[in-house]
């Protein structure tokens, strides 16, 4: 397709349906999920999914910093999230912006919903996600790489977060939007699901669907999501089991 400029506005789906990197309205883009990727960390992920390419490191339980923010009740959980400088074409401006801080806390929030943070009263549990690449859709593999990076770190929790983001592009209904879909697209709608319940714990729209549309962006999300969490657990059975002796000339 070429480079997409501002003016160049690509064809989002082909007569054949086809998108514009050759993907059907209902395909992920292909995912990779390494658990335990990095040494120092509690526990940690990279998510190589698409174009985009997210770390996540896990430490907790731990002392909480800054202190006020202790509870007594429960571990307090939160999240940073940040895209490197070097993650988009666009030079990005490198720090804290409103979007990053948005992001970080609607992912602190998901995982409030699935953590057994009652376990670990006046501790806290940090969550770093730093996007080296992006290519729309980095919020969600965030919460997939947290996911797998929290289970890694053996904080015990309801269930894996699978994350997708569903819209609308060329008129149709659409799984895991890239770079040109999100720019040129009619709508984005990330979301995370909690696979056993079937409850959504994080749910945004961007831009315009009918009701229908989005009852269908919706299935199209879970069917999305589910696919995923197949991905996840297995990158945690990767990590974890145990080799089988060398048989081979043994
Ligand atoms: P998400 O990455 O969760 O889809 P957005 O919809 O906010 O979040 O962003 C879509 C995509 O736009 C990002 O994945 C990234 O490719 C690009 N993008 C976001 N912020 C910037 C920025 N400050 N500079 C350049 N590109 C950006």
């Amino acid at each position: 397709m070429g480079s997409v400029g501002a003016k160049d506005v690509p064809v989002l789906l082909s007569p054949e349906g086809l998108r514009v990197d050759g993907r059907r309205v209902n395909e992920l883009r292909p995912i990779k999920i390494t658990a335990g990727a990095l040494k120092h960390a509690d526990g940690s992920a990279f998510v190589e999914w698409g174009q985009n390419k997210v770390m996540a490191a896990v430490y907790g339980p731990r002392e909480v910093h800054p202190r006020h923010l202790q509870q007594n009740t429960k571990a307090v959980i939160q999240c940073k999230y940040n895209m490197a400088a070097f993650s988009v074409d666009e030079r990005k401006r490198p720090g804290l912006d409103r979007r990053s801080q948005e992001i970080s806390k609607v992912i602190a929030e998901a995982f409030e919903s699935v953590v057994f943070a009652e376990e670990f009263p006046r501790t806290s549990i940090d969550i770093y996600i730093e996007v080296l690449q992006a290519n729309a859709g980095t919020r969600c593999a965030g919460l997939v790489a947290a996911s797998v990076a929290l289970a890694d770190a053996g904080i015990p929790m309801a269930d894996l977060l699978p994350a997708v983001a569903v819209g609308k592009a060329g008129g149709a209904i659409i799984l895991d939007l890239k770079k040109e879909e999100d720019n040129f697209g009619e709508a984005d709608l990330p979301m995370a699901l909690v696979p056993q319940s079937g409850r959504l714990v994080l749910l945004q729209m961007e831009g315009h669907m009918t009701r229908d549309e989005l009852a269908t962006a919706l299935d199209l999300g879970v069917q999305g999501c589910r696919g995923i969490y197949e991905v996840m657990k297995q990158a945690l059975r990767d990590r974890y089991s145990v080799a089988p002796a060398a048989e081979a000339g043994a």
